[in-house]
C-alpha cells in the first residue's frame, strides 16, 4: 500500500512530492532526491484533527503530510496494533515468567515478608499496646470461657511460690510474667497473654504430679512471652487485615479486628515455628534447672491423653503434632 503526500526536509522550507509505503514494520519514503527507510517504531504520528492533514515526523526532523490522512492513519494504527500482538507472541514466555514472579513475590511477602516485618515492628510497638490487648483478651476469656478457680488457697500459694522461684531462675523477660488461676470446665490448659499474664487452669494444676511437670508447661508459656509471639502474631494479623482492607476497600470492622485480635489469635493458635521456639525455650531451661527434660516429656504425654478435644486453643491444639514435640524432647540433650 502506498500514499502520496508532501515531504519536508529538516531545517528547510522545501516541499517535495513524495510517496510513502508501509511494508511489514518498515516505513519507506520515496522522493525525487532519493529514498529513506525507518522502522515503524521510531516515527511519530500526529493525531489527525478535523480537516488538518496528519503529520508523520521522522527521527531527524523530516516530516511527511498526506492528502489521504484517514487511510494512512488506519494503516499505521493497524500496523502498530499488529506490532503489539507480534511482541506478545514473541515474548509470551517473558510475560508468563513475569506473572509467575509477581505471584511468587506475593506468596513470599505473606510467608516470609510478613513474619520478618512483624519481627521488625515489635520494638516499635509501645508497651501500652500489649498491655491493653492482654487486658482485653483476659476480660473476654473471663466473660465467655473461664470461671474463678476452685483450687484451695494453700495450693494457689504453693504453685505461686513455685512459679516465682522458676521465674527468678530465668533471664530477664520483655514482660513480667504474672500467674493467674482460672477454671475452664475440666480442661487442662495454660496460655500466655501479651501483657505477661500466664493463665493456668485448675485441671492442669491437678494433672501435674510434680512441680517440675507443671513448670515445664509454664516454661513453654513463658517461652511464648520471651519470644513475644503474641505480639508478633498480632502484628502479622493486623498487617494481613490491613492489606485485605486496602485491597478490598473494606475497612469496617478493622478496628474491631485489631481489638479482638488477641482473642482471635488464641483461638487460631500460634504458628508451628512459634510452638517449636517455645518448646525449645522450655526444654533448654528444664535441662538448666532440673538437669533434664523428662518431666516435660511426661507432662506432654499426660496432656495429650487428658485433652482429646480438638479445640484449637494452645494445649488443646494437636499442632504441630504432640508426638512430634515429644520426640523433639527425647532427641535433645
Ligand atoms: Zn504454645
Amino acid at each position: 500500500m502506498s500514499w502520496r503526500g508532501t515531504y519536508h526536509p529538516p531545517h528547510s522550507a522545501d516541499k517535495l512530492d513524495a510517496e510513502l509505503t508501509l511494508v511489514d514494520q518498515v516505513v519507506r519514503l520515496e522522493t525525487m532526491h532519493g529514498h529513506y527507510e525507518w522502522p515503524l517504531s521510531v516515527i511519530s504520528v500526529s493525531v489527525p484533527l478535523g480537516n488538518l492533514p496528519m503529520v508523520i515526523t521522522f527521527p531527524e526532523g523530516q516530516t511527511f503530510t498526506s492528502d489521504e490522512s484517514l487511510s494512512l492513519a488506519n494503516a499505521l494504527g493497524g500496523a502498530r496494533k499488529g506490532r503489539v500482538v507480534h511482541w506478545l507472541e514473541q515474548h509470551w514466555l517473558a510475560i508468563l515468567a513475569s506473572l509467575l514472579v509477581v505471584v511468587g513475590l506475593v506468596i513470599l511477602l505473606f510467608s516470609h515478608g510478613l513474619p520478618a516485618l512483624s519481627r521488625g515492628l515489635v520494638p516499635l510497638v509501645p508497651d501500652e499496646v500489649p498491655r491493653q490487648i492482654g487486658q482485653k483478651t483476659r476480660d473476654t476469656l473471663d466473660e465467655h470461657m473461664l470461671s474463678p478457680t476452685q483450687l484451695s488457697q494453700s495450693t494457689q500459694v504453693r504453685v505461686q511460690q513455685q512459679f516465682d522461684t522458676l521465674v527468678a531462675q530465668l533471664p530477664t523477660l520483655p514482660v513480667e510474667p504474672r500467674l493467674l488461676f482460672r477454671q475452664w470446665e475440666d480442661t487442662a490448659n495454660a496460655l500466655a497473654l501479651s501483657d505477661g499474664t500466664v493463665i493456668v487452669t485448675d485441671s492442669l494444676v491437678n494433672l501435674a504430679e510434680t512441680p517440675e511437670q507443671l513448670n515445664s508447661i509454664l516454661l513453654h508459656e513463658i517461652g511464648h512471652l520471651a519470644h513475644q509471639h503474641t505480639l508478633k502474631s498480632l502484628i502479622r494479623a493486623t498487617l494481613i487485615s490491613t492489606t485485605v482492607a486496602l485491597l478490598t476497600g473494606e475497612s469496617t470492622g478493622l478496628a474491631d479486628n485489631l481489638l479482638g485480635g488477641g482473642v482471635f489469635l488464641l483461638t487460631q493458635g500460634y504458628s508451628r515455628d512459634d510452638e517449636r521456639e517455645a518448646d525449645t525455650y522450655a526444654n533448654r531451661h528444664m535441662v538448666a534447672i532440673y538437669g533434664n527434660a523428662k518431666a516435660m516429656k511426661t507432662m506432654f504425654e499426660r496432656l495429650s491423653k487428658a485433652n482429646s478435644d480438638a479445640t484449637p486453643l494452645e494445649w488443646l491444639s494437636t499442632h504441630p503434632g504432640i508426638q512430634e514435640r515429644i520426640d523433639a524432647i527425647e532427641s535433645s540433650p
